[in-house]
């Protein structure tokens, strides 16, 4: 018996469910979609009966791949038992060109940074790309110290409201969705708000093996109150 031939079972011709199910089983006029037919107890039956996984409609595969001692089913759910493991970080190159990164700790920031900051690594590019992408999170009333990128900055709010500020008295209000750039070189300062959480992705480019940040003096009380009540 071959497994795609369809008369070799009993049902010749295949083309709808009706074919597959007992007389006394049908009702006039009814279909039977795919997972009804999946989950019924005539597949399963069929499946017993015949040794083939009569999985969707019309099909009619066997039960264990030629090349293979391990059945269908339990091959599939080893290969997403491996998945969850370890190896899913490393596939060969020839296998899979992708790579799943492992998930960073979120560390606490406190140099450089006022109030509780956590930041998570997402990406430090590798030569020639320069990027560097991190998850800040910054809890009420929680900011950077004045500083610059060389390059510019991208924030993008993921959560919360957060301030940006800059020198010359700017104050720019950003809430989730929102993104902000900083250009090369300006001296500017971010955080939440002193009320709100706030989370955003911070994305910049390094030079050489520098990340390309020029840090300063920390951000006075009254500078971060007249950018709260400003940006209000
Ligand atoms: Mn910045």
């Amino acid at each position: 018996m071959q497994p795609d031939d369809h008369r070799s079972v009993g049902w010749p011709g295949i083309t709808n469910i009706k074919n597959k199910l007992p007389a006394s089983e049908l009702l006039h006029g009814f279909t039977i979609c795919h997972k009804v037919w999946r989950r019924s107890k005539f597949r399963a039956a069929k499946t017993r009966e015949t040794g083939f996984n009569h999985g969707p409609l019309g099909s009619c595969q066997p039960r264990r791949a030629a090349h293979s001692p391990v059945p269908i089913g339990i091959a599939r759910r080893q290969q997403r038992h491996r998945m969850r493991g370890s190896d899913r970080t490393t596939p060969t190159a020839k296998e899979n060109p992708l790579e799943l990164k492992p998930v960073t700790p979120t560390a606490k920031r406190d140099e450089k940074f006022t109030g509780d900051v956590y930041v998570n690594p997402i990406c430090k590019g590798e030569d020639p790309s320069r990027m560097i992408v991190s998850l800040v999170r910054f809890t009420p009333g929680a900011h950077t110290y004045w500083h610059s990128h060389a390059l510019g900055q991208i924030l993008h709010v993921t959560d919360g409201i957060g301030l940006v500020a800059t020198c010359d008295g700017t104050v720019i209000q950003m809430r989730q969705g929102d993104t902000v750039y900083t250009p090369p070189g300006e001296d500017h300062w971010h955080g939440a708000t002193a009320t709100n959480m706030m989370c955003h992705l911070s994305m910049f480019e390094g030079i050489g093996d520098s990340d390309g940040v020029t840090w300063h003096k920390p951000v006075t009380d009254d500078e971060y109150l007249a950018a709260n009540s400003g940006s209000s």
